[in-house]
């Protein structure tokens, strides 16, 4: 790389910190925007290939009802969205579905309940899930709640490799988000996952009203975890009617870009996700969140039903930018049948037990936590 000053003061700054301070990240995000996006394009390509892309897909596995009162999200059972109520779905359609998921490209499958933890009854169900995901050959996320540290082993020993669950915002606008749960419980939760073994997914979301100080503490609480989250999603509000953030104002798509380039530069060596809400960004924005360091999404918000129309837009979109998905070392496809075979025999002799409900074919409505 030509040694320009901005490029020095790219490859000068240290590769990973755990003592940020809210001001430094906050003349970060001050930063010229040419300036900001130049040196979070520096780190990325320290660490990544710059035009490869990790692609994640996300099934809800039980949709509503959920007693926590996260304001943006329409999975609450405190508001009036409208939105359809599923049971958790029978261990054996969840695989179908993670099938044809890995069919499309994905490499990593996740699944999301709306509960304020799991309970004792639900989780050989989810347990299973993992094993017969992991068989497939896909890396598992899952985001179920609150964890409590047995939950969280149980998890591990199952194999799932990520577990997501988003700080949401910083410390001092979270009491204006959740009040069901506080911010020492999520950072609990988080302990619990990391102690675990288990690689965490945590983020946040922007547009809720929160102040630009407020993101820079967002960041702060995530980049100065002991260890950073392997993968950080960052939302953009999707406005739900009949929520309380309904009717918020709309974010400035370049302070969500600003967002994203300072999460690459404070967590060099994360996958930063584009999560929630790139359907409503034009292309050119996403062009840029890409530049500035994004480099995971979740592909095709229909993937799993029949037009899948989001689905087949990203594929043209990653052919416009040159970008290629992001590839993982696999088992054979042989030894992932068989162990996938194994694991849907397991499945349907639980179904003889479950109360599940009957399997769902879409990924709407899937936890907002992700
Ligand atoms: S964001 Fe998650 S925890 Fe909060 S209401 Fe929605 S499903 Fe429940």
């Amino acid at each position: 790389m030509t040694a320009t000053p901005d490029s020095r003061t790219a490859s000068a700054a240290p590769a990973t910190r755990h003592d940020w301070q809210r001001g430094e990240i906050e003349a970060l995000l001050a930063l010229p925007f040419n300036d900001l996006l130049f040196r979070a394009q520096s780190v990325h390509r320290e660490h990544f290939d710059p035009n490869a892309v990790q692609i994640s897909t996300l099934l809800s596995i039980k949709t509503g009802a959920c007693p926590e009162d996260c304001k943006y999200c329409p999975q609450s059972g405190h508001y009036n969205t409208g939105l359809e109520r599923e049971k958790l779905l029978q261990v054996e359609a969840v695989l179908e579905q993670a099938r044809r998921a890995k069919e499309v490209g994905a490499s990593r499958f996740c699944m999301g309940a709306a509960w304020k933890h799991p309970s004792a009854k639900d989780m050989p169900y989810v347990l299973e899930m993992v094993k017969g995901v992991r068989a497939l050959g896909l890396e598992t996320c899952m985001t179920l709640g609150m964890l409590s540290r047995e939950q969280a082993e149980q998890l591990n020993d199952a194999g799932l490799d990520y577990y997501n669950h988003n700080l949401d915002t910083s410390p001092e606008y979270y009491g204006e988000i959740i009040t069901t749960r506080t911010y020492a419980d999520r950072l609990e939760t988080l302990d619990h996952v990391r102690q675990a073994g288990m690689k965490i997914c945590s983020g946040g979301i922007l547009g809720m009203g929160e102040s630009v100080n407020d993101r820079a503490g967002l960041l702060q609480q995530l980049a100065n975890l002991p260890t950073h989250p392997e993968s950080v999603p960052i939302n953009m509000l999707i406005r739900i009617q009949g929520t309380p953030l309904e009717h918020v104002e709309d974010l400035d798509p370049l302070d969500f870009i600003r967002t994203i380039a300072v999460a690459r530069i404070l967590m060099p060596r994360s996958h930063v996700r584009l999560a929630a809400g790139r359907e409503l960004m034009s292309d050119e924005t996403q062009a840029m969140a890409f530049f500035a360091g994004a480099n995971s999404i979740f592909y095709g918000e229909r993937l799993l039903t029949a037009q899948n129309p989001q689905a087949s837009h990203d594929k043209q979109l990653f052919e416009r930018l040159g970008l290629h998905p992001e590839q993982r070392e696999e088992a054979d496809d042989a030894t992932q049948e068989a162990a996938l075979q194994a694991q849907m025999a397991r499945a349907r002799l639980d179904a003889l037990t479950t109360d599940a409900s009957a399997p769902r074919h879409t990924t709407r409505g899937a936890a907002a936590d992700a």
